[in-house]
């Protein structure tokens, strides 16, 4: 079993309204694949920044023309506009219920932000899944992960590999292997994960909304505490 330690009252403040589901966590600890299947389970949107540029951008919105040029020199998209993007993502009908975001907030502004933007948006409360995985297994997973070109599923050459080697299982289509999921580049990852996301495990711990999950686990056990954690909270 793994050990899913509730560090706060998060439950205390349920409202049995719509609910952020936030996942933290360093790359490689299974943030997209944990994602998926609590959107899917609960009926939820998941929400991720990327996916938000590039929808601004194609549609040629104000926030996309901003954001383009920036992106396509490498430099930092600045917040109001990142902000921007959230909370007009988050205005849709489909998040009435809530939502299932991985890779945001990053920072503790953003947090804040976020924050206000879930009040102005009448969800209830949230749920921060911190997934906790030791160093040297997310070395093994990034170094083996494997991304669909077409529609990024998520596969892994050690844990989850794909039945047909280096193709999708469910749309057939390539499957790369990021640069930055190479083995030279991690540790630096990591440690740059760590030094931004420790502030923000300590910002969530002390509002009371902070799950610890041990994400060390197989893929399916992870999911049960993350289960055991939602239907606990009565969120939905
Ligand atoms: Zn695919």
């Amino acid at each position: 079993m793994a050990d899913v330690t509730a560090d706060g009252g998060g439950a205390d403040v349920l409202r049995g309204q719509g609910c952020a589901v936030i996942l933290l966590g360093p790359p490689g600890a299974g943030k997209g694949t944990q994602a998926q299947r609590i959107a899917q389970r609960y009926l939820l949107p998941h929400l991720s920044t990327g996916d938000m540029f590039r929808d601004h951008i194609q549609r040629g919105t104000d926030l996309g023309r901003k954001a383009k040029p920036l992106m396509e020199r490498g430099e930092l998209v600045p917040d109001a506009i990142v902000l921007g993007m959230v909370e007009d993502r988050i205005s849709q009908p489909d998040c009435e219920r809530g939502f299932v975001f991985d890779g945001f907030p990053r920072t503790i502004q953003q947090a804040d932000d976020l924050e206000g933007i879930c009040k102005r948006h009448k969800l209830g409360f949230t749920i921060v899944l911190y997934l906790v995985v030791n160093p040297e297994l997310l070395v093994r997973r990034l170094t083996g992960r494997r991304i669909c070109k077409a529609s990024g599923h998520i596969y892994n050459v050690y844990e989850r590999p794909p039945k047909r080697e280096g193709f999708c299982d469910l749309d057939g289509s390539e499957l790369i292997h990021r640069a930055d999921d190479s083995e030279a580049v991690i540790g630096e990852r990591l440690s740059a994960y760590d030094r931004q996301t420790q502030p923000l495990v300590e910002y969530y711990k002390l509002r009371g909304l902070l799950s610890s999950v041990d994400a060390m686990a197989e893929a399916d056990t992870v999911t049960k505490s993350i289960v055991g954690i939602l239907d606990g909270a009565k969120a939905f």
